[in-house]
């Protein structure tokens, strides 16, 4: 999704109430670690602090794949 920051007319809405970013133009989430930055200067120009949840790792995406798989 990182082309998502090049793509043509795009709109983009970064929430302050709960640091997320939506696209207008695909109607969903926009998640990329690419935006963490982003959503990491974001609180911090809110709230002053580092967040306490959102922690920028920077672990693989591999990492977190073994957790919580749902089998239905
Ligand atoms: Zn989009």
């Amino acid at each position: 999704m990182k082309q998502h920051a090049e793509a043509d007319n795009h709109p983009v809405c970064l929430s302050y109430s709960d640091l997320s970013v939506w696209c207008f133009k695909c109607e969903n989430y926009v998640i990329h670690q690419c935006l963490d930055a982003v959503k990491l200067a974001a609180y911090q120009t809110k709230f002053h602090q580092p967040p306490p949840t959102l922690t920028v790792s920077h672990l693989p995406d591999a990492a977190s794949s073994s957790s919580s798989s749902a089998q239905n």
